[in-house]
């Protein structure tokens, strides 16, 4: 090689070097808690390149001390705990005030899109680094929005709409037929659901949301159902079949509302990927579940929540009675499921400001460890089973190397008080700081690094 060429591979080297120390961020931890293992980690440094976590390592203070004085930025996170970003497995962007959803179908749809907005800024402040919108005609816009770094908000994975049978799970029973269709909201018989996907596709979403189940001629609660026990479909199997095969074979998963033992037998039956609330189910369908090892969302924020807010916004009394089912019987599935070995990832249902602000999304972990989990169970249910829900396994939920670089800090300890996830001090999305609660402590000179 002459030396000219050997000149020029040096100085395309160096610049590739400068390039890259200019990326690159070092986060020192106190006590680590990545998400794989079960054991806290102390005095860890995480090395970010761009949006990657490339490497995770014992903390070495003179290399630190080194590449500080070479430029490369250091978030000093050693006075506390750090783990994954929060991933909400389900939550609505409806868009609307949550105590008057049947606005969704009127309200104007710039006003929509500009309520979700500012709630998904404050799901990323509050440490909600990604999140699955499994029922909203806005969030396929959001999406990208978030993507091309318009406006702040978690990493997202977006069904767009529910896809709904006529009198199904959400199915505006105050509204003339003709109107619900013009919503397209609805699809009957399998060829009208396979068209269904495939516009759904059309319009940004990556994954579907169907509704298996509803509750019964009469019900006045149809999402969820007056009573669950009664085990009425929402759709033929023939249907739901079609359905996941026409997402299927578009490399799209399939989620679906679930709340009845025949929902989760069809939905097990037609290989459906995620089951949402997934109760009430008999031993034997439990059993399938864990065989089959599908994940299933908690979704136990929202009843509370309606619970909490049931006086201040004058609920029905037969709402407040359905809420006490349903909370009751979730509760039992729950901690049957865990004994059963089900995967449960958490998800809130959440759907907004002001009685389900989709920033306290932490909730669902309080409520689990209260239903049974274990603090270490809870955290990864909803940071790597979350992920896996999402179809991102592969890119967040835990802080390893080629993951995104997502990930939240705090400093009272979760494994102690679970409730501490609740009071998030400071949160990384892909290598950015979007949050410190002690912005000072960074600036500040006798800072150790
Ligand atoms: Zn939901």
């Amino acid at each position: 090689m002459g030396s000219e060429k050997v000149n020029r591979h040096c100085a395309i080297w160096q610049c590739l070097r400068n390039i890259t120390s200019m990326n690159t961020k070092l986060a020192v931890v106190g006590k680590l808690i990545d998400g794989v293992s079960d054991q806290v980690q102390e005095e860890m440094t995480l090395i970010i390149e761009g949006e990657h976590i490339t490497s995770v390592e014992p903390t070495k203070p003179e290399s630190i001390a080194f590449m500080k004085a070479d430029g490369t930025e250091v978030v000093d996170l050693t006075a506390y705990t750090v783990m994954p970003g929060i991933v909400d497995a389900h939550m609505h962007f409806f868009g609307v005030p949550s105590h008057k959803l049947y606005l969704i179908p009127t309200e104007n749809e710039a006003y929509r899109v500009l309520r979700a907005t500012s709630e998904a800024n404050a799901m990323l402040r509050a440490g909600i680094t990604a999140a699955r919108c499994l029922g909203s005609s806005v969030s396929p816009s959001l999406r990208r929005a978030i993507n091309e770094g318009l406006v702040p908000g978690p990493r997202l994975v977006v069904s767009g709409e529910f896809i709904c049978s006529s009198n199904g799970t959400w199915d505006h029973l105050y509204l003339p037929l003709p109107w619900m269709r013009e919503l397209g909201m609805l699809a009957d018989g399998a060829e009208e659901v396979r068209q269904k996907v495939r516009e759904r596709l059309r319009q940004g979403a990556n994954v579907i949301k169907v509704g298996l189940s509803q509750a019964g001629v009469g019900d006045r609660y149809h999402p969820w159902g007056e009573d669950p026990y009664q085990n009425v479909p929402a759709y033929s199997l023939e249907e739901v079949m079609a359905l996941t095969e026409e997402a299927h074979s578009n490399r799209v998963r399939v989620s679906a509302h679930c709340i009845s033992d025949w929902s989760v037998r069809s939905a097990l039956e037609a290989q459906v990927d995620v089951i949402e609330h997934g109760y009430p189910i008999s031993e034997q369908t439990r059993e399938r579940v864990v065989e089959s090892g599908t994940i299933v969302t908690t979704t136990a924020s929202q009843i509370l929540y309606h619970k909490q807010a049931a006086h201040e916004y004058q609920y029905a009394n037969y709402e407040i009675e359905l809420f006490d089912r349903h909370l009751g019987i979730m509760r039992e599935n729950f901690e049957a499921g865990l004994a059963a070995g089900v995967k449960y990832a958490l998800g809130t249902d959440l759907v907004g400001r002001p009685t389900h602000p989709q920033d306290e999304a932490a909730k669902e972990f309080e409520i689990v460890v209260d239903w049974g989990m274990t603090p270490m169970q809870a955290i990864k249910a909803g940071t790597a089973m979350s992920a896996d829900a999402l179809g991102m396994a592969d890119e967040i939920g835990t802080l390893e190397p080629g993951k995104f670089a997502d990930l939240v800090a705090m400093k009272d300890d979760p494994l102690s008080d679970i409730t501490a996830l609740q009071r998030i001090d400071f949160v990384m999305k892909g290598g950015e700081v979007i949050r410190h609660s002690d912005e000072e402590v960074l600036n500040r000179e006798e800072a150790r690094w």
